[in-house]
């Protein structure tokens, strides 16, 4: 039963203590509340169960905290999660611009091979028909 005092955890009666009481109401009314979607942005985010949490509107399903969307942990995650883009995210546009310029050097190469390849062919070709019709000639 709700009270004045511990609010929904008056349910407890007088067990588990006043401080414990209160702690638990603060977390609780924290956790029923709705959030912000982290997709749509609307104060849609409702707790489903345990780190779980689904907005109403988009139907986006989310992992979070137990009792909250976001935790300290998490904030801490993404921060380092962050850095890390920010500091491996120039090195990568390096290295891929390194990888276009040498594949672009391979075809530059590979493009006047063929082009002799084919020249070569097409003498041999010559070649060979011109000693075709010099034994035609012949017989
Ligand atoms: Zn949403």
């Amino acid at each position: 039963m709700r009270t004045k005092k511990v609010g929904t955890t008056g349910r407890f009666g007088n067990k588990y203590g006043s401080r414990v009481r209160h702690m638990v109401a603060k977390i609780e009314a924290n956790s029923r509340a709705q959030h912000v979607c982290p997709q749509c942005l609307r104060l849609t985010l409702d707790r489903q169960s345990a780190g779980i949490w689904k907005c109403k509107k988009c139907n986006v399903t989310i992992a979070g905290g137990a009792y909250q969307p976001t935790t300290t942990a998490t904030k801490i995650m993404k921060g380092e999660v962050e850095a890390f883009v920010e500091e491996v995210a120039p090195v990568v546009a390096g290295a891929s611009a390194a990888i276009e310029e040498t594949q672009e050097a391979v075809v530059e190469v590979k493009a006047p091979a063929k082009k002799k390849a084919k020249a070569k062919k097409s003498k041999e070709a010559a070649a060979e028909q011109a000693e075709n019709e010099a034994a035609d000639e012949s017989e």
